[in-house]
């Protein structure tokens, strides 16, 4: 099912949560609202969900007007950021909550939650209560709540938030692939930019109740269309790379990832988070290299911009390539004292690798 968003503006008071907005989201898509607090992303997905309603403008369902239509009407799912599981009622009963509204036969409940506790790899945990689940299976049950009504549209507020960085890189690309096997339309909100291109087919920048930028991931890094926009991805370095053999490699840098143990080189793309690179002044001419340099990857300082406790350096990759940024805590910044045309190694202490389709070109 596709869903148009069409001129849609709402205000609380005199605030402007959203501002004229126009969106359409084809059949299929999974699509990412990405901007800061206060952007308008949760308005605009109650509004879809039809659980508010806009000051102005329409919205459709496969090009029908369903503006004036409850959230029950929808066929819409939604899974809100605190996921509110009922603490009495056990998964099982949590699940099959939305067909019992439905008066749904008993039968059909019990195949259908099954059926759906199987899907979110819940098998057997039926009998328990949200209390005695993991924070990452819980969230699992919520999903599995809202898809029991067999949405054609699921709707996803900041669903992983609450959960830790571990947790959250698995449910998204569990979410990835259960987007794709049942063919639903996804819209997912998130403030944090690597979840939204990780998962997304497309992204929609949001910023003031306005969208700033629509386009596919690798569009809306590589151009971004508005300063906000390029100031807003600047926290996250991207590189395209590689993985093979059990190996992602990034300026020719081989860091470990056993998650594709494959000869067949194929290309990737590699984030790294500015907090998390380690920086370090090369060793002068002539000496020994260190241990580590082979994880390393020499640069040239280019600047350094204080933001507070937080110090940005910014290099750029012998190899050539994008910038690079780097932070540290200034006063760690200070004490190293780099000067610009320095000359230093760059050390990641953690990536992430990012593996689009084999077809989609990077
Ligand atoms: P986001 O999800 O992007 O963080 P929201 O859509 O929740 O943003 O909110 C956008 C703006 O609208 C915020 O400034 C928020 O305070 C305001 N807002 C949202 N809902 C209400 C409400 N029910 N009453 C008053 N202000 C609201
Ligand atoms: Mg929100």
């Amino acid at each position: 099912m596709s869903i148009r968003v069409n001129g849609v503006s709402k205000s609380f008071g005199t605030f402007k949560a959203l501002d004229n907005v126009s969106l359409d989201v084809p059949q299929g898509t999974l699509l990412a609202l990405l901007g800061p607090s206060g952007s308008g992303k949760t308005t605009l997905l109650r509004i879809i969900a039809g659980l508010e309603w806009p000051d102005g403008g329409r919205i459709e369902e496969d090009g029908e007007d369903i503006t004036d239509r409850h959230a029950r009407q929808r066929e819409v799912g939604f899974v809100f950021q605190h996921y509110a599981l009922f603490r009495h009622m056990s998964v099982f009963e949590n699940v099959a909550f939305g067909m019992r509204v439905r008066k749904e036969p008993a039968e059909k409940i019990k195949s259908r939650v099954d059926e759906l506790l199987h899907l979110v790899r819940l098998d057997g945990l039926g009998g328990r209560k949200p209390s005695q689940l993991s924070g990452g299976q819980r969230q699992r049950v919520a999903l599995a709540r809202a898809l029991a009504i067999r949405p054609r549209i699921l709707l996803l507020d900041e669903p992983f938030g609450a959960l830790d960085a571990k947790v959250r890189v698995e449910l998204r690309q569990w979410l990835r692939r259960l987007h794709d096997e049942i063919g639903m339309t996804t819209v997912f909100v998130t403030h944090d930019q690597e979840e939204a291109f990780e998962l997304a087919d497309e992204v929609v920048v949001m910023n003031h109740g306005r969208v700033e930028q629509r386009g596919k991931p690798d569009e809306v890094f590589d151009k971004p269309a508005t300063p906000f926009v390029m100031d807003f991805l600047g926290n996250v370095n991207v590189f395209h790379g590689r993985v093979e053999n059990g190996r992602a490699f990034w300026h020719g840098v081989p860091i470990a990832y056993p998650d594709y143990p494959h000869a067949q080189p194929r290309p990737a793309r590699v984030y790294l988070r500015p907090h998390e690179l380690d920086i370090a002044r090369a060793a002068p001419a002539g000496a020994a290299p260190a241990i580590e340099s082979e994880k390393s990857l020499p640069a040239t300082v280019l600047r350094q911009t204080r933001t507070g406790p937080i110090t940005r350096i910014t290099c750029q990759p012998l190899e050539g390539g994008g910038e690079l940024n780097v932070d540290l805590p200034t006063a760690a910044a200070r004490e190293l004292a780099f000067l610009p045309g320095e000359r230093v190694t760059i050390t990641p202490r953690s990536v992430r690798v990012f593996l689009p389709d084999p077809e989609y070109v990077i």
